[in-house]
């Protein structure tokens, strides 16, 4: 199993935090572990600012990630997006996330590998607009699939799975309290492994909390508040010894999860190019398999399971494998081997309800396939509807008139009528996903404002279920 070791790199009030980070930095360096640090960009800046190339270079020795371009500065993510729809979001989560991916590249020599919550303030247009920007994942994301630690989501390669020692940091600063929970904490590591999951990121550390005992942020970005600079109020700070006692008890909870049999210590950046690519070639043999399961239930599944492309495709993709496939078999022929499974992104929108079922020639149903094939590939997204005779049909009837067409190609003709049918407009793991990612979490993170909008962001990430597919380590 493959643990990625995560450190929360944050505090923008207490400028002596900047010195925990180095020494963290320097400590691991000279163990020979590769950390992962998600630096906040505005941190970088400050960092930069005060001249502290020396904690610059020291970070730099490890994976750096993003861990939001401001944190819970207002807006945070989830409200900069929460009144957003999907193309505006992914152009505001650009022009918000960019200029610290730009920044942390400048100084750290290396591109994010990474872009990582900050508390719960998430939104689905944050795995778009982060792959758009070059940034190859997300960590601790709030949408998960199969059991292996990562997943396909918008086009992002999302890991969800991670948890650290009970306590957090209150734990290493006492050497008691560290001796009773790391037996607890090499357990769940092992237990993790004995699952079979592909990787886990070990939640090691904000720095910050080694020497302050409350977040920065509770304090002066408390529920949408925004201390101006020159009212900072600051953390109880711990003493020197309780700090060493930290770095010392962190030192050896890593080197006791590195000595776990069968744990692999890794970037998330090396962890990262372990993962096959989204997609992938579907062999045409198995295409049938696909269009038998689509069929198999009223619902649409996410993922569904193929021959091929890592073992599953997104709903989605099934869509867009399926159209280009009935549009293969019209034009006769041998048909390919295999058809390219390709990244699609859920559709902005929810098509409105088909009221009845109606029906249509198979050729004319073949020259609306052609039309979605066409618009799928030029936007990598499904469209919210397709306008079949002037009537808005969604991705839902669709993936199901495909199948069937895809099915009774053999035993029928042109004349054969197509049945385009009422079908769910969204995946039947939607709702819980919306459940899980936003109104179980975003509510509870302290600096969230009390009256954040949670609808949009709950259709999006709806919505976004049709692109929902677990992530496959490569052969
Ligand atoms: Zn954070």
């Amino acid at each position: 199993m493959y643990l990625y070791l995560c450190f929360d790199v944050e505090d923008l009030v207490h400028p002596d935090s900047d010195d925990i980070p180095a020494d963290i930095a320097t400590m691991l360096a000279d163990d020979g572990v590769v950390a992962s640090m998600y630096v906040v960009g505005e941190k970088a800046r400050l960092w930069e600012r005060r001249g502290r190339w020396d904690v610059i270079t020291a970070v730099a020795q490890h994976d750096v990630g993003l861990h939001t371009d401001h944190h819970s500065v207002h807006p945070t993510a989830s409200e900069y997006l929460a009144d957003k729809g999907w193309d505006d979001g992914v152009a505001e989560a650009l022009a918000q996330e960019g200029p610290g991916a730009a920044d942390l590249a400048r100084l750290f020599g290396q591109f994010p590998s990474s872009w990582a919550t900050s508390g719960s303030s998430w939104a689905p247009q944050i795995p778009a607009a982060t792959r758009q920007m070059g940034i190859p994942a997300n960590v601790y994301a709030h949408v998960r699939t199969g059991d292996g630690g990562a997943c396909w989501y918008a086009g992002q390669l999302c890991y969800g799975e991670y948890f650290g020692i009970r306590g957090g940091e209150n734990t290493y600063c006492d050497d008691a309290a560290f001796e009773a929970a790391l037996p607890d904490l090499l357990a769940r590591v092992e237990a993790a492994q004995r699952s079979g999951l592909a990787c886990l990121g070990l939640f090691c550390a904000h720095p910050t909390r080694l020497r302050y005992t409350t977040f920065w942020d509770v304090l002066n970005f408390f529920r949408g508040e925004n201390t101006p600079e020159a009212e900072y109020k600051s953390a109880p700070r711990r003493s020197d010894e309780e700090y060493a006692t930290a770095l010392r008890n962190l030192r050896r909870m890593i080197a006791a999860v590195r000595a776990l049999p069968g744990v692999e210590i890794i970037s998330t950046r090396e962890l990262n190019s372990r993962f096959a690519g989204e997609g992938g070639p579907v062999a045409w043999q198995s295409l049938s398999g696909l269009a038998e399961a689509v069929l198999s239930s009223e619902g649409i599944a996410a993922p569904y399971p193929v021959e091929g492309a890592g073992g599953s495709v997104s709903a989605a993709a099934a869509l867009d494998l399926l159209t280009r496939a009935v549009v293969r078999l019209a034009q006769g022929g041998a048909p390919p081997t295999a058809l390219l499974s390709r990244s699609i992104l859920g559709p902005s929108e929810l098509a409105p309800e088909l009221p009845k079922s109606f029906e249509m020639g198979r050729r004319a149903f073949v020259g609306y396939c052609q039309e979605l094939a066409q618009q799928i590939g030029a936007s990598s997204q499904l469209p919210a509807w397709l306008l079949v005779d002037k009537l808005p049909i969604g991705p839902g009837p669709l993936l199901k008139a495909c199948a069937a067409t895809f099915l009774a190609w053999k035993s029928s003709h042109d004349g054969v009528l197509v049945e385009i049918a009422p079908a769910p407009g969204e995946p039947d793991v939607a709702a819980e996903l919306a459940q899980r990612g936003i109104y179980d979490k975003l509510p509870g993170w302290p600096p969230h404002r009390p009256d954040l909008r949670l609808d949009l962001l709950a259709k999006h990430t709806r919505l976004q279920s049709w692109s929902l597919a677990p992530a496959s380590l490569r052969a």
